[in-house]
């Protein structure tokens, strides 16, 4: 299962993870982040584990041109 992340929970997971308030390619701010939450974690419920522990993968979508950033299992662990 996935969902998005609410706006509060955004600027935790740019802290975590160096990503999420800018689209790379256009700049824009106003991106979405989805995320895929770990089997056994409470990563899908709003304000549950979205670390490394907690979440498998995220993507990070601009909400104006639509450029999608992959942010995988290595670079969730490499934060952690
Ligand atoms: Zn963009």
């Amino acid at each position: 299962m996935s969902r998005d992340l609410t706006k509060e929970e955004q600027g935790k997971f740019a802290d975590m993870y160096g990503a999420g308030l800018t689209c790379v390619a256009c700049g824009n701010n106003d991106v979405s982040i989805k995320i895929w939450e770990k089997f056994g974690t409470d990563a899908a419920q709003v304000g549950g584990d979205i670390g490394p522990s907690g979440i498998i993968g995220a993507i990070v979508a601009c909400d104006l041109c639509g450029n999608a950033e992959t942010i995988d299992r290595g670079r969730l662990l490499k934060a952690g």
